[in-house]
């Protein structure tokens, strides 16, 4: 008898999961989206790291259009002056195979989507209850239609609704104190940063990371930026007071329409009240974006449960756990420190920052543990 695993949610954990199960027979995967339909108008950037790209790869990822992906070589760091302090090379981490990618998120869903079949997906789902009938869950979502099912798969994101729904408890994210603006560029205006590399401008309270997206020359663009919490920012008027005094030649970057998301970041990840109940992705737990590994640990945690689960080990939910902890607990203390080194604003500290990074990125040993190590 087949399996049968409903997942919930269909970002990038979830399509990676789905997609990674469909060729297992001893498995029948469902996904259900509580949307309508799959969202492939936002053009924004997302950055793979190789250690998701060799997973990806396994799926199929080398046959997207070569038109619609970069392969940014460097990363280089600027100070506010736009001078050029030093520069990561990133293909150092990658292999003839998995390279450092980057392209449209909705490039990446469309491809994923696309390798599913029609009844992989059911969309406009959202549960409303999951309960324990022996060795299975039942679902009842709120259309009052309901599936039995040997796992589930929880993948619904950052705010993760339903994982409060199965804790019975309210289980919310925290706002980390900055917004990330983002916004395209058709082609990069007149300046000293390199268009097929990804640079990073480390400014007071902020930071501006532009990379490559496809091979058509667009961009992305994504400023985080310290600021309280509100509904109604005026975007246009915040880069002009924050970031435009720092260096007016960045108002260029700034042109197009902007939009922004609030940063949230979790808490704790904790283990479900379910054996066969399994969180994966931002559900499981949301780093903040200095280390651009959100997408990356969404698809290595669904390789990973998807390696567990086809074992039949019944050890696998605290293993998986275990595991993911264990690599969640790196990446986050990596992303945070970051996130206080591309934001310090003492002039001090500033120029013992700039002189620590060109040593630091110079150094095969720390290169190996602070990058290697989550890349590989
Ligand atoms: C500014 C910013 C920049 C980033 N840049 C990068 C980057 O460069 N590289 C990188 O690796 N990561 C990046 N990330 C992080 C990355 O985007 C996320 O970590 C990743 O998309 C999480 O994938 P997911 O599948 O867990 O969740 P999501 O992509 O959020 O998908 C969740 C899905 O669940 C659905 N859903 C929600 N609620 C329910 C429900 N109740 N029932 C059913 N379905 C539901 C949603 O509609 C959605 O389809 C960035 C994040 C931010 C904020």
């Amino acid at each position: 008898m087949k399996k049968k695993i409903a997942v919930v949610g269909s970002g990038i954990a979830g399509l990676t999961i789905a997609n990674l199960f469909k060729k297992n027979l001893n498995f029948e995967i469902v996904v259900y989206e509580k949307e309508k339909i799959l969202s492939l108008e936002e053009g924004y950037g997302i950055q793979l790291a190789p250690n998701s790209v060799s997973i990806l790869n396994k799926i199929g990822l080398s046959s997207i259009d070569n038109k619609e992906f970069s392969n940014p070589s460097n990363l280089n760091f600027y100070s506010n002056d736009n001078h050029k302090i030093c520069d990561l090379n990133l293909s150092r981490f990658n292999s003839e195979e998995f390279k450092y990618t980057t392209l449209k998120r909705s490039v990446l869903i469309e491809f994923l989507k696309n390798k599913l079949f029609a009844n992989n997906l059911r969309f406009g789902k959202e549960v409303k209850k999951i309960s324990q009938i022996k060795e299975k869950l039942l679902i009842n979502f709120k259309d009052n239609t309901n599936d039995l099912v040997d796992f589930i798969v929880i993948s619904d994101g950052v705010f993760s609704n339903t994982k409060s729904i199965v804790e019975n408890k309210s289980i919310q994210p925290v706002y980390n104190g900055s917004i990330a603006i983002r916004t395209i560029l058709k082609n990069l205006p007149e300046s000293n940063y390199d268009k097929n590399s990804i640079s990073l401008i480390m400014l007071k309270n902020a930071h501006i990371v532009i990379y490559p997206i496809n091979k058509k020359g667009e961009l992305n663009v994504v400023c985080i930026i310290r600021q309280k919490l509100s509904n109604n920012i005026d975007l246009k008027a915040l880069i002009k007071k924050e970031i435009i005094p720092q260096n007016k030649n960045l108002e260029s970057l700034f042109e197009n329409k902007l939009e922004y998301w609030p940063i949230y970041t979790s808490k704790k990840p904790s283990k479900s009240i379910y054996e066969n109940l399994f969180y994966i992705g931002d559900a499981f737990f949301t780093f903040p974006p200095t280390m651009a590994q959100g997408a990356s640990q969404s698809i290595e945690a669904a390789n990973e449960l998807f390696n567990f689960l086809s074992k039949d080990n019944k050890h696998t939910p605290d293993l998986f756990f275990k595991k993911r902890l264990e690599r969640i607990k790196v990446i986050n203390r990596r992303s945070k420190l970051n996130y206080r080194i591309f934001h310090v604003s003492n002039p001090i500290l500033k120029t013992i920052r700039n002189e620590s990074l060109k040593i630091m990125l110079k150094n095969k040993i720390f290169l190996n543990n602070y990058i290697g190590k989550v890349y590989n």
